[in-house]
């Protein structure tokens, strides 16, 4: 049998499993994920109100209940406290790491560590209940944001900010944050883009979802339209879609609504103004498109008033002590997912996933990526099995301090996710803290 570790169990981790599992029948799997929770980003990225993305848990679900996968929760590999990448690829023949993209980019601008100003990442991480997130009263005297980017996480963000508690109430985000989005006094949230509509990077679906939310007005600056003068029509099918939903929106006239949503285009962020110690406003530099889908700055400045920016500009991959990383690109440098190590693919070392190829595309995209890794794993497998290994680790990783969370640990959690839920008149609701989820994963 070819024994597997995969580390991570989000999307890219579980199609690995999957695919290694329908491949050969002479393969055991077992899934590592440093949370006592599987799935990754479809539970801890992918927004509560998004439900039908969040369902693809179903099919997740299915591979890790696999009688050749195995999921191990509470495992964590590198770092000071984690499991060092050298022993676990002693206890398996082969390792794939998809470990995701765990950053957020920076933007290298003044002003980004005032308070009031953060990173997207943390702001999902928290209305996602992610263990490691803290409540930092993102919504504290906010009547106005800006997000930064425009991307689908800038979407989400601002999607999130204006809903209504009678819609986020059904959704399982965990009740603090439902308090506080509820109870927030913003009205307004600007989107910002530094290149123009037709560079946009959220896919049509997302942006028309926001003119769909009740009491919100989605408005569209017909001058930021008219910068740039390329024909529509001739760009390819996606960013033609999403120009002509803007073009819509700027075409209506206003309405009034509780809350406003308003996108901006050729704005590039240069500074975090400060207001008491705190952000109160954005100064961005007007930008003007350069012909070749990039833009130029015009030395022309404006102020977006805002007690509250989220920079959401992209994940970015972080180094795993003991594997080699390409700081320029954020991954993992590789063959066909085979681990690269001064150039020469390492024996039994994997990558799949963001970690692989960097921070872009759908959940989806990652089936095919890890089909590419899978069958390098498999192609190796003959030189792999010669090793020793374990016939089972997990007493080496119980010798180590590690005692993992097994499957039904993680059906306890859900199973106290599901009883808190219907304590607070709520369907299946969160939980958003590290005692409280191993406590609930320990009631089996
Ligand atoms: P993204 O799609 O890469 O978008 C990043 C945005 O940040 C772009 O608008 C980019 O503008 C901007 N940006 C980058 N650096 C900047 C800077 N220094 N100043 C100002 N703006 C800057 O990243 P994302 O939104 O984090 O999404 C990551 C991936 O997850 C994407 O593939 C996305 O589709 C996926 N995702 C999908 C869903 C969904 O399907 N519902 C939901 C969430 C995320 P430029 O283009 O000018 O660089």
């Amino acid at each position: 049998m070819l024994r597997v570790a995969v580390v991570g169990s989000g999307p890219s981790g579980c199609y690995t499993a999957q695919s290694l599992i329908q491949r050969d029948p002479g393969v055991l799997v077992d899934v590592l994920d440093r949370l006592p929770c599987p799935f990754g980003l479809v539970r801890y990225g992918v927004a509560p109100d998004h439900e039908k993305i969040k369902s693809l848990q179903g099919s997740l679900r299915t591979v890790l209940e696999h009688e050749r996968v195995r999921f191990l929760g509470g495992v964590r590999v590198g770092g000071p406290d984690g499991l060092p990448a050298a022993r676990l690829r002693e206890l398996y023949h082969a390792v794939v790491y998809c470990v995701g993209a765990a950053t957020d980019r920076r933007l290298g601008v003044p002003g980004e560590e005032l308070p009031g100003s953060w990173s997207a990442t943390e702001f999902v991480s928290w209305y996602s209940a992610h263990p490691d997130a803290a409540d930092a009263g993102f919504l504290r005297g906010v009547r106005s944001a800006v997000v930064i980017g425009v991307g689908n996480v800038a979407v989400d963000v601002a999607r999130m900010l204006v809903r209504g508690a009678a819609e986020l109430r059904p959704t399982d985000i965990p009740q603090a944050a439902l308090d506080t989005l509820a109870a927030s006094g913003l009205t307004e949230v600007h989107m910002v883009g530094r290149r123009g509509p037709a560079q946009a990077r959220f896919t049509t679906k997302e942006l028309r979802e926001l003119g769909a939310l009740p009491g919100v007005e989605v408005t569209v600056d017909k001058t930021d339209l008219a910068l740039d003068p390329g024909d529509p029509g001739a760009l390819p099918a996606a960013p033609r879609r999403n120009v002509e939903v803007l073009r819509g929106w700027a075409a209506q006239p206003s309405a009034a609504a509780p809350r406003r949503i308003r996108l901006r285009f050729f704005l590039r962020p240069v500074e975090l103004l400060a207001v008491g110690g705190r952000v109160g406003a954005v100064r961005f530099e007007r930008t003007a498109p350069d012909g070749r889908g990039g833009v130029t700055g015009t030395g022309r400045y404006e102020d977006v008033p805002a007690q509250l920016v989220l920079r959401s500009v992209g994940y970015r991959g972080v180094p795993l002590e003991g594997l080699p990383f390409d700081p320029a690109s954020g991954t993992v440098p590789h063959r066909e997912g085979r681990v690269l190590r001064d150039g020469v693919p390492s024996p039994g070392e994997y990558v799949a996933g963001w970690i692989k190829r960097g921070p872009t595309g759908v959940i989806g995209t990652n089936r095919p990526c890890a089909k590419e890794t899978a069958a390098a794993v498999l192609s190796d497998a003959p030189a792999l099995v010669r090793t020793d290994v374990p016939a089972d680790p997990v007493p080496a990783l119980r010798a180590v301090g590690v005692d993992p969370v097994p499957w039904d640990g993680w059906l306890a959690i859900e199973r106290a996710e599901a009883e808190l839920g219907s304590r607070l008149g709520r369907s299946v609701v969160k939980l958003a803290d590290w005692d409280t989820l191993l406590a609930a994963a320990r009631v089996r």
